[in-house]
């Protein structure tokens, strides 16, 4: 049976969440409204939070954490206070437990530069996955160069879960860190980071979760799941481009070294010698993105104010019924796992991924395609690309409704 926008029956009102976002009102060619399924890639932004980036430089700028003037302290109060933000959202234990990076991308590469140098030895463990976006697996390998680790991933079933009872024969006490995504970004696969934080901490090891595509779906509590480390983006949480969010649990982060050199992140410096300032400034050498850390206040404040149960509800009636359009129009679809976020994967042997993602656009509706920064997942299933339409609570049945006739119409030109 179809899913109809008469049967979203929710106290989640769309039409007014939409209002918030600018660039959902617009066209991308005459007569074609925008209908935005990139949400995996980036999140579109609210007013509030580009008024905050523009409001920071029109009557904040200044710079942070090193001034006695009314404007420096203006500016380090907003960035800070993002940070608060940040650490009640996520529930750290304290808020020296947010470091801000660029995104996930650094999160991940400062763990595995700093935890490496300090904690991985030759012959010892590093456990990633076979769903991971390349940004959990490249930085591994790079370790390994000058390590001496050994490298091992879960395999991935054929619905697109982690096969854990692999996971639990690799684990051993040569395992030092267990690196894996909370939600995949392929497939959109949520996955037990509960269970396998248990299991890894049963022999010793750490936990790093990558939660670049879990938090715009759903409320994280980073110590209900016991993560060491959890790190995720914020422009894909609605907030701006270029900022980023390690968590750490406090024992880790003061036993790390620092990442990069520079200022902010010194204790005393002589000619001869450097010790380090404290977490978090240890980890935040050199001026931040600091209108973009402000902005990013903004956005977490907004989230707050997001039914995300209500919104997951939504997601998902938007989830199942392009599901019915892509399997109607012949799709085959990645990644059926009955536990995922709103990211629908599809391909089919009759036609090229690309040449979709361009018919799509040429009514308006943007989609990805290609590998997703996930290429052994591909591999895994011996495919090139796939299509992916990403949702976001901000999307509409009329939005999906559209997205199947353009699919149709399509899958009508290619066959
Ligand atoms: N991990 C996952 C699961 C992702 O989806 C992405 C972004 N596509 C990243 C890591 C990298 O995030 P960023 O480019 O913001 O650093």
């Amino acid at each position: 049976m179809k899913t109809s926008v008469d049967q979203l029956v929710s106290p989640f009102d769309v039409s007014a969440l939409r209002r918030d976002f600018p660039i959902l009102q617009t066209e991308t060619r005459p007569g074609k409204p925008l209908v935005y399924l990139d949400n995996g890639a980036t999140s579109q932004k609210p007013l509030k939070v580009i008024e905050a980036e523009r409001n920071y430089y029109l009557h904040q700028n200044s710079n942070v954490h090193r001034g006695v003037h009314y404007l420096s302290d203006l500016a380090t109060r907003a960035f800070e206070s993002t940070r608060d933000e940040v650490a009640s959202y996520i529930g750290a234990s304290k808020r020296e437990e947010v470091i801000f990076t660029k995104g996930t991308t650094e999160a991940i590469n400062l763990v595995a530069n700093t935890f490496g140098r300090k904690f991985l030895n030759p012959g010892d463990e590093v456990i990633i996955s076979g769903m991971e976006h390349h940004a959990n697996i490249v930085p591994w390998h790079m370790v390994r160069e000058w390590s001496g680790i050994e490298v091992k991933a879960i395999p991935v079933t054929g619905d697109g879960e982690l096969d854990m009872e692999t996971f639990h024969t690799l684990l051993s006490s040569k395992t030092k860190l267990v690196a894996v995504t909370h939600v995949s970004n392929t497939l959109g696969t949520i996955n037990p980071v509960k269970r396998i934080v248990e299991a890894a901490h049963a022999v010793g090891a750490a936990v790093l979760v990558d939660g670049a595509q879990a938090m715009p779906h759903m409320q994280v509590d980073v110590q209900d799941l016991g993560v060491d480390f959890y790190v995720f983006s914020s422009h894909k949480v609605f907030g701006p481009t270029g900022v980023g969010v390690l968590y750490g649990k406090s024992h880790w982060l003061e036993a790390l070294p620092p990442y990069q050199g520079g200022g902010d992140m010194i204790d005393v410096v002589t000619l001869q010698n450097t010790t380090f300032n404290a977490p978090p400034h240890r980890f935040e050498a050199g001026t931040p993105n600091i209108a973009g850390v402000v902005a990013f206040g903004e956005a977490i404040q907004y989230l707050k104010n997001v039914d995300l149960q209500a919104a997951a509800r939504h997601e998902h009636a938007l989830l199942s019924a392009a599901t019915e359009q892509v399997l109607e129009q012949g799709f085959r679809v990645i990644g059926q796992s009955s536990n995922k976020v709103s990211v629908l994967s599809f391909i089919s042997d009759f036609c090229h991924p690309s040449d979709v993602g361009t018919l799509l656009d040429m009514e308006g509706i943007a989609v990805r395609t290609g590998h997703h920064c996930t290429q052994p997942l591909m591999s895994r299933f011996g495919i090139p690309g796939t299509i992916r339409a990403s949702f976001a609570f901000y999307n509409t049945m009329e939005e999906v409704e559209r997205f199947g006739a353009a699919l149709k119409k399509a899958v009508t030109m290619l066959k």
